[in-house]
């Protein structure tokens, strides 16, 4: 029976051996926190995803939250007016074919933890590093590591042709609340951009006490978004938050009157750069390990699809490792199974990238088109299930100018 040793027990590392495991092979999880712990402890994403991802989930059975998670059902736009104070400049709204949904890290992790060791998985909690990946590479056919923004990645080395940025971008803040006023209509992740300043976006999800919101808060370095640095308290986190929506965007802040922190780990802010490296890692021994997940494709969160890629990624290595049958992993095996998920992970860091900068005038004519033209503002929304589906139109103003006469005229 063959033995795959991995490294990092989150979304992708999870994913991938469970789904290992219910093919008979050997899994060894070595995962740096208790389920406890991580249950415990803070808040560790936003993690929206999208139908796509989660049917990986659900072919495995391993999405437990369907009945219980809000569904997230569509996306909305808006940007407010440079002028007219408490106006927008843009607004729109489509929903998606299939819901997405958010489950709390801190749910998700030790119930598929649990899941992993029922069916006969081996789990250390301990902290990997290089010794212990030597003597996991020795008695294991495979080592990958999934170990997230974990140091341990930094054994991949950085790609600096595919990262076109060496410091972070936005400064990242989240803030799970309990008592916002729903988004009329239909649940969706209203996508709020101020230019200049960043980006905030609120969504349903499921949380440890129950539905929540989950709001994200992505500021331009340096501005007035960039403002956690000082905020200690689970309060003045909360009333920070709430501060920025009253300064800025009226409209979210009004949903806001009655919120309060789902719990006192309900809360995040940090900042990072997004960071491609070379799938391949090697130890001292010349042993080679196979980067999976953010460890070797690191986002920033703006698209929100780092939770989605990890989880297509996994699906992708399961079939490349069930279809390599009895051969050995080597290294043309580690690379060309990394380079069938960059086949599609290409599209998602690129568009990613693109949001980071401030929009060039095609795509604010884009997004403006959008309030007119229902089925662009469909086609958007949906574009985060699979966002190959936003080129070349969404990335190239010749391409971008066609696309919108060609919807006009229609
Ligand atoms: C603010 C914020 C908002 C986000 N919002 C979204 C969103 O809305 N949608 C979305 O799709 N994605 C979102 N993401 C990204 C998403 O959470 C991650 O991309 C995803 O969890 C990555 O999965 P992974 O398996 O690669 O790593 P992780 O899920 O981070 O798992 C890595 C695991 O490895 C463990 N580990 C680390 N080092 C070691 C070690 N040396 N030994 C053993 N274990 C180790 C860690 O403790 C962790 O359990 C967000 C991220 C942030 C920071």
């Amino acid at each position: 029976m063959r033995k795959i040793t991995i490294i990092g027990g989150g979304q992708s590392g999870l994913q991938l051996g469970i789904g290992l495991l219910a093919k008979g092979y050997r899994v060894k999880m070595v995962q740096d926190r208790t389920p406890e712990q991580i249950a415990d402890g803070k808040v560790l994403s936003s993690q929206c995803q999208f139908n796509a991802t989660l049917e990986h989930e659900r072919a495995l059975g391993i999405e437990f939250w369907g009945d219980t998670c809000p569904p997230v059902e569509g996306i909305s736009f808006s940007v407010p007016h440079p002028e007219q104070a408490g106006a927008k400049a843009l607004e729109w709204a489509a929903r998606l074919d299939k819901p997405a949904q958010s489950v709390d890290q801190r749910l998700k992790m030790p119930r598929w933890i649990e899941e992993f060791t029922r069916l006969g998985g081996e789990l250390v909690i301990a902290t990997a590093d290089i010794a212990s990946m030597e003597a996991d590479a020795r008695t294991s056919d495979l080592v990958i590591v999934a170990s997230g923004k974990g140091e341990v990645g930094k054994l991949f080395e950085r790609d600096a042709e595919r990262s076109p940025f060496d410091a972070p971008q936005r400064a990242l803040a989240l803030t799970y609340v309990h008592g916002m006023t729903p988004r009329e209509e239909y649940s969706a992740v209203s996508f709020n951009l101020i230019p200049g300043v960043g980006e905030y976006f609120v969504f349903p999800a499921l949380t440890k006490s129950g539905p929540c919101e989950i709001m994200v808060f992505e500021g331009v370095p340096g501005g007035p978004m960039d403002c956690w640095k000082e905020v200690k308290t689970p309060s003045d986190h909360l009333a920070t938050s709430k501060g920025l929506l009253e300064k800025f965007l009226p409209w979210e802040a009004a949903r806001c009157q009655n919120i309060e922190l789902t719990d006192a780990n309900g809360m995040l802010a940090g900042r990072f750069p997004p960071t491609v490296r070379k799938p391949i890692g090697t130890l001292p021994s010349g042993a080679k390990v196979l980067g999976l997940g953010d460890a070797v494709c690191l986002n920033d969160p703006i698209t929100g699809q780092g939770a989605n890629n990890a989880g297509k990624a996994a699906a992708v290595y399961l079939s490349a490792i069930l279809e390599h049958g009895d051969r050995p992993f080597d290294e043309a095996f580690m690379q060309a199974t990394f380079d069938q998920f960059w086949d599609y992970a290409q599209w998602v860091v690129r568009w990613t990238n693109m949001m980071l900068l401030p929009p060039p005038p095609f795509v604010l004519n884009i997004m403006g088109a959008a309030q007119v033209l229902p089925g662009l503002a469909k086609r958007i929304t949906n574009g985060f299930d699979d966002p190959r589906d936003f080129f070349p139109w969404f990335a190239d103003e010749s391409a971008a100018n066609d696309y919108l006469t060609s919807l006009e005229a229609a």
